[in-house]
């Protein structure tokens, strides 16, 4: 029996994996594993924990005794809960997480032992970083980084088998400086635009503003399909998508799945990797169906975006990890099925302020819906400024599949802001002449009195649109599922950051000659309402009318990576990341060339799979049932039948048709490997391979699906669509 088959056997047997829930309330045992604020007030010393929360809050530097207080808090708690080891845990540009462990233990002189945590190793670790992709930064500066702990995100412990291991979340950085990892440009980022809003809210609004955060609600799509099957298919192993596949008979037509009732044993996963997210306290609270079959989607309360990022990093480990468990397979790829609705990440974002009011609420107040406007607009107008640098933000091989095919928001940036809020900028943009006199109800005269409370039904909403206003916060659809968000919240916060700044001194410029402040803010935000114009669309995202819209208002339709990541060396974007101090040029560089490399490696592994699963796989199982069928027909023959035009005939042509052209076709793929693989520069490398993916990878795959569609299902050695999307 093939490999498929033992794996269809077992799947057939599978029986739902039992869990047993913790007694009590999620309250009861949320953030158990975390050493969150709770836990330090009540380990650390008053003096202690309030140094702790002004590191925190304010950025305030966090003297030596400090951290050795916290560091020794910190291991008596991980200790008690059992653990071991601790590690810096890290986001590296490959985009998974890294972790070095460390034991706690330590032997003494007198030949006994202890357990230790100095502050040092809590602050500062060294990583054997020369494995981590650096873009060439670490070899002309100097050959090492070093980690440093993020107090903003609160440590953890992982359970991983039998152990349990101490997280502290880290930056990762070269000893020159330069950002390795994901963290801390993000940092920055969310620094500035804390900076940016904070200064409008206090000096214009709000004298009780002192700080403005991210919120970020990150909703995971994801695939999850039987362990036994995936291992049929390297090209799931290896690259975590389908190279082949014939489309089955029920595809995605009957929309059954959608918010259908969930199987006991995906149920059964969702519980326990909700109850281990809960523990960490990651506030998970929705889950339901996707679109497609086997496709699900998890949601957490929003929370603090460096929280929430590190949070669905850790999110991601946690699904593997608890799918192993049930002898399931999570696919965090964006499109791990051709013909298949593919797998986002959506991104809510917006700004809230320390006295808790979210920034992008419209309110029934006038005055505060002047506020709501300055960013709404800014964001919109940031948007339409920066729209290639979004593009570049959510740039990957695997995403590239995603954008632009079916129901997948495409690679042109726009936002949709609905109906009544187009309604109320189009207002604002006409009523520019309106004379306002003294005595004046100003709000009311210019129609921002009263913004109507956007209507938060499902079915009104847009869901083509990549950057989507969804009533008190923007929607980033278009980032990829498997992607760390930090990518897209870098620019994200970046660009309205960078644009606030600018309407501020608009707005100052213009109060300095007098102007009163309400009129200077709407006369700036009027030019902006007209300049954006452009970017704004709340038509289908999915047409191609709007393809064509698009190009005649000269939106970028960029649809692969190796080209859209070109924006991050813009002028506009050089200039855009330095001044702010997000990004230097050297890490800029440095990080172009990391993702162009990461793009390659992924398409060129690809690439290896599709001709090593066509010669050692598919060529051979099709000659194994031409042979059977040739034999047949040879009997035929010796009977003196007519065997040229019967079905056995036809089909052995047919296979040697597609055979012929698979095999072609991937021997050629390969010596464009192998030219493309001598370049130097790694940009013409990367579209290189962007050329052999176009050319090659559907011609190939044309072929195959064919030959899986006459060979004899029972030599077939992949796991088939159906099997793998209906079982
Ligand atoms: P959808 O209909 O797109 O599934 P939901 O209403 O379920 O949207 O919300 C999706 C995510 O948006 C959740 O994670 C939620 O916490 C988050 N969210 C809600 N309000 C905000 C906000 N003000 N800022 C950031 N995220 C938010
Ligand atoms: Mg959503």
């Amino acid at each position: 029996m093939n490999l498929r088959f033992q794996a269809i056997d077992q799947t057939l047997k599978r029986k739902p994996v039992p869990v047993t829930l913790p007694s009590g309330k999620i309250s009861e045992y949320f953030g158990v594993n975390v050493f969150d604020r709770q836990t330090m007030s009540s380990t650390l010393s008053g003096d202690i924990y309030q140094q702790v929360m002004r590191t925190i809050e304010k950025g305030e530097k966090m003297e030596v005794h400090v951290a050795e207080a916290v560091a020794s808090a910190m291991k008596s708690w991980a200790i008690s809960k059992g653990a071991t080891h601790y590690t810096h845990w890290f986001q590296p540009l490959t985009g998974a997480t890294a972790e070095k462990h460390d034991s706690f233990f330590e032997p003494t002189a007198d030949g006994r032992s202890i357990e230790k945590f100095k502050g040092s190793a809590l602050v500062q670790q060294e990583p054997d970083a020369s494995s981590f992709p650096s873009g060439g930064i670490r070899n002309t500066f100097e050959a090492r980084g070093y980690t440093a702990w993020d107090p903003s995100s609160p440590a953890f412990i992982i359970e991983n088998g039998s152990g349990k291991t101490l997280c502290i979340p880290t930056v990762f950085v070269s000893y020159t400086g330069e950002a390795l990892d994901y963290k801390a440009p993000l940092l920055k980022a969310l620094a500035f635009v804390d900076r940016a809003a904070t200064a409008i809210c206090q000096e214009y609004f709000d004298k009780n503003v002192t700080r403005v955060h991210a919120s970020l609600g990150i909703e995971q799509e994801y695939f999850l399909i039987d362990r036994a099957l995936y291992r049929t298919r390297p090209d799931l192993v290896m690259g975590g998508r389908t190279v082949y596949g014939h489309a089955p008979a029920k595809g995605q037509q009957l929309e059954d799945h959608y918010f259908g009732s969930i199987p006991t044993r995906v149920h059964n996963f969702m519980v326990d990797f909700e109850v281990e997210a809960h523990k960490l306290g990651i506030p998970l609270r929705t889950r339901h169906n996707e679109v497609a079959p086997r496709q699900f989607e998890c949601a957490p309360q929003f929370e603090e975006a460096n929280l929430a990022i590190d949070h669905n990093q850790l999110l991601m480990d946690l699904m593997e990890r608890v799918a192993e468990r049930h002898e399931f397979k999570v696919l965090l790829h964006e499109k791990p099925f051709k013909g298949v609705n593919g797998s986002g990440k959506h991104n809510n974002w917006s700004l809230i302020t320390n006295t808790g009011k979210n920034l992008l609420a419209p309110s029934s107040k006038a005055k505060e819906n002047l506020q709501f406007l300055i960013f709404f607009v800014n964001t919109v107008k940031a948007v339409h400024t920066y729209n290639g640098l979004m593009r570049a933000s959510i740039a990957s091989a695997s995403n590239d599949y995603r954008l632009g095919a079916n129901e997948a928001p495409p690679a042109i940036m726009s936002v949709f802001i609905g109906s009544e809020l187009s309604k109320v900028l189009d207002e604002l943009e006409e009523n520019a002449t309106i004379e306002i006199e003294k005595g004046d109800n100003m709000y009311m005269k210019l129609g921002i009195n009263k913004i109507p409370p956007i209507l938060r039904d499902n079915t009104d909403r847009n869901r083509t649109s990549p950057f989507a206003f969804t009533g008190n916060k923007f929607e980033f659809r278009a980032v990829g599922s498997s992607a760390n968000s930090a990518s897209a919240n870098i620019v994200l916060n970046t660009i309205v950051a960078n644009q606030l700044v600018k309407f501020k001194e608009e707005v100052d410029g213009l109060m300095a000659k007098g102007e009163k402040k309400e009129l200077a803010i709407l006369g700036v935000l009027r030019r902006y309402i007209r300049e954006s114009r452009d970017i704004r669309f709340e038509g289908n995202g999915y047409s191609d009318e709007w393809k064509e819209e698009a190009a005649r208002r000269g939106l970028a339709n960029i649809t692969t990576t190796p080209e859209a990541l070109d924006e991050y060396l813009s002028e506009q974007a050089l200039e855009l990341f330095t001044k702010n101090g997000i990004f230097t040029e050297v890490e800029l560089h440095a990080r172009h060339e990391i993702q162009l490399e990461a793009y390659v490696r992924k398409v060129q592994i690809e690439s290896r799979i599709m001709g090593d699963l066509a010669q050692n796989h598919i060529i051979p199982a099709a000659l194994r049932y031409q042979g059977e069928l040739l034999d047949g027909l040879m009997s035929m023959k010796n009977m003196g039948m007519e065997v040229e035009g019967t079905v056995g005939y036809e089909t052995v042509e047919d296979m040697t048709r597609h055979l012929k052209e698979v095999k072609k076709w991937v021997y050629e793929m390969i010596e464009a490997r192998k030219r493309a693989n001598k370049m130097d520069d790694t940009r013409e490398m990367a579209l290189a391979y962007k050329d052999i993916k176009a050319t090659y990878f559907d011609k190939i795959r044309y072929h195959v699906d064919k030959l899986e569609f006459l060979v004899d299902d029972t030599y077939w050695p992949l796991a088939k669509y159906r099997e793998l999307l209906f079982s």
